[in-house]
């Protein structure tokens, strides 16, 4: 196989939100160094994973050289043009389409709602006995029935997908030599090309056609076509309204299909999970035909359908379009259009219980009620999370709460370790964080109260410290302020407060330095060099508390290492490289 996986992940694009894992439904997307990959086997290209990245990272592969390409070679290429195309391109005729896709080079255009006629006919004649049909209709759809609900695999209906049997027709029309190129609203459609290649050479989306057409500078709108301009070899019917949730159904129906099979149409991957698992097919007592498209609503809301637009819309766009014939319509197929399905589970097995346990505890869930299920890594649950930790598909900076604790243990670890006390306070004068070295500063009264309440949250300022203006005017001037041997009682303080957020929160490195007041001259450079040090410190540990960081422990640990070198020397012991 020549060709890689329809969707990839733009690695320097990826911005590891996880978005696309919390909706992918089949969890087909591993997280490798940080970025969200997709794993090629456990995804059936339904394509929610690029609707919904926020940074476009998730790209669908362009096939437009390939085609390009394919029309310079001999043999004559003709497009299947799949039937959502009328609401896609709103109000443009069905001759102009065909007149501006031959201006690019095609010899002819076909509507893929030739198969699909096909496909209902078959069908229709098929639906006999009591029991599960699935319809082989979406690519999607066919994937995840045979990986993910493998026990129903056997009900897809034996025929191929309606681009499958067009393109057999369109080979039995004009001649094995042609080449085919599908465009449509599918990704899925490309996996389909990819894998029969002999019946179908490309994939395009209806996105890549408009590239094209830009790249032509050829507006369809403003084609004059001529009576040539149709679709060959004839135009569809009722098969114009498989695209429709529903779409498929009617055409069965039309087709006289027998009265007692029950239709059910379906839409959208987890719907269709739902609508089949666990269902005991002996429990069926009728022919019972669903109709389950990938995409919520049908391909009209395929991932390369136009985002603009509403669905009821277009779906009304691709109706008008469709004709269907006096009932009952009688169609007779002449082409073996016979494909089984076999089952190809994917989802890898569920791991060892004990090793979920364990993942659980390294992620700090030691109890049921640290579980959070809050889906902030991705996964529905921390279970779902942990296990795939343990198939390493998952990394532990995934969990954000995990993250948050291990941060905040470790910059309270680094708050106690710095040599000045720090405070950080809210616009309310309400204290958010201080170390022991603040405490006690200010007497035994605060030291017992942050004994029984570390980092003193919430408590107010003013009861602790008398000098809480110069904290006003840093917050509301957004302004650093420094004293310099700050009277306070009997000691002498050296303050700097300075902005975290602005007109938000200020922090403040308070150093005393009573002690080495003797030593003033010699000391004073110093302790200047260590409280701009903890204020570039603590404005780090304020900003990366709020973050989901994964180096935090390296940052901390350098920063810590550095205090250490900072408490001798403010001791007057030297560095240990001037040593
Ligand atoms: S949605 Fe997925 S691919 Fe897009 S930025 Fe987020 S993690 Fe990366
Ligand atoms: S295409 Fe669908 S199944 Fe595949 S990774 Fe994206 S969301 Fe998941
Ligand atoms: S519903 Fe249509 S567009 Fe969506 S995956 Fe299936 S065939 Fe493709």
């Amino acid at each position: 196989m020549d060709r890689l996986f329809p969707i990839d992940t733009m690695e320097t694009t990826c911005q590891d939100c996880y978005k696309c894992l919390r909706q992918c439904p089949l969890k087909a997307i591993r997280i490798e160094d940080g970025h969200a990959k997709i794993t090629p086997d456990l995804c059936v290209a339904c394509g929610i994973c690029v609707q919904v990245c926020p940074v476009q990272a998730k790209k669908i592969r362009l096939d437009l050289g390939r085609a390009r390409h394919l029309l310079d070679q001999e043999a004559e290429v003709y497009v299947s043009l799949a039937p959502s195309w009328a609401g896609e391109y709103p109000g443009l005729k069905a001759e102009q389409m065909i007149c501006a896709l031959k201006r690019l080079g095609f010899a002819g255009v076909s509507e893929t709602a030739l198969g699909a006629q096909e496909v209902s006919a078959a069908v229709a004649k098929m639906l006999n006995r009591n029991g599960l049909y699935i319809s082989s209709a979406c690519p999607s759809t066919v994937r995840l029935v045979r990986k993910y609900l493998h026990d129903y695999a056997a009900n897809i209906t034996a025929v191929h997908s309606p681009v499958m049997a067009h393109s057999k027709l369109l080979r039995q029309h004009f001649g094995d030599a042609i080449r085919i190129v599908f465009i449509g609203p599918c990704i899925a459609k490309k996996t389909e090309a990819d894998e029969h290649r002999d019946l179908l050479d490309i994939a395009l989306t209806f996105e890549e056609l408009n590239d094209w057409f830009r790249q032509m500078k050829l507006d369809p709108y403003t084609m004059t076509p001529d009576k040539n301009d149709r679709f060959v070899p004839f135009s569809a019917e009722e098969g114009a309204l498989y695209p429709v949730e529903g779409g498929m159904i009617t055409t069965i129906q039309a087709l006289g299909a027998k009265d007692t099979v029950r239709y059910v149409a379906v839409s959208g991957i987890d719907n269709i999970c739902k609508t089949l698992k666990g269902l005991e097919e002996t429990s069926l007592q009728h022919p019972v035909f669903v109709e389950a498209l990938g995409c919520e609503g049908g391909c009209i809301g395929g991932p390369c359908a136009k985002a603009s637009g509403a669905l009821l819309g277009k779906r009304i766009l691709v109706e008008d379009h469709a004709i269907i014939p006096p009932l009952p319509v009688v169609r007779e197929h002449t082409l073996d259009i016979t494909e089984t399905f076999t089952p190809a589970p994917a989802a890898p097995p569920a791991p060892d219980p004990a090793l979920v346990r364990d993942a659980l505890r390294r992620i700090g869930k030691r109890l049921p009620e640290d579980e959070l299920n809050c889906s902030g890594c991705g996964y529905n649950t921390c279970r779902e999370f942990a296990a795939a930790l343990v198939r390493g598909t998952a990394e532990e900076t995934m969990c954000v709460s995990h993250m948050r604790a291990l941060a905040q243990k470790k910059a309270n670890a680094l708050l106690r370790s710095m040599p000045s006390g720090v405070v950080i306070v809210d616009a309310a004068m309400h204290i958010v964080e201080c170390n022991e070295r603040f405490a006690r500063m200010f007497g035994p009264e605060t030291t017992e109260i942050y004994e029984t309440c570390p980092g003193l949250k919430g408590c107010s300022l003013a009861k602790i410290i008398d000098f809480t203006d110069m904290f006003r005017t840093a917050l509301k001037f957004d302004q650093e302020i420094h004293y310099d041997h700050f009277r306070y009682k009997n000691r002498l303080l050296n303050i700097t407060v300075f902005s975290l957020d602005p007109h938000q929160v200020v922090g403040a490195v308070i150093l005393d330095v009573t002690r080495q007041e003797g030593l003033r001259d010699q000391i004073a450079q110093q302790a200047q060099e260590v409280i701009r040090r903890n204020i570039s410190t603590v404005q780090e540990i304020a900003c990366r508390l709020g973050e989901h960081m994964a180096d935090t422990e390296i940052l901390l640990r350098s920063i810590a290492e550095g205090y250490a070198c900072d408490s001798g020397r403010l001791a007057g012991k030297p560095k240990e490289k001037e040593r």
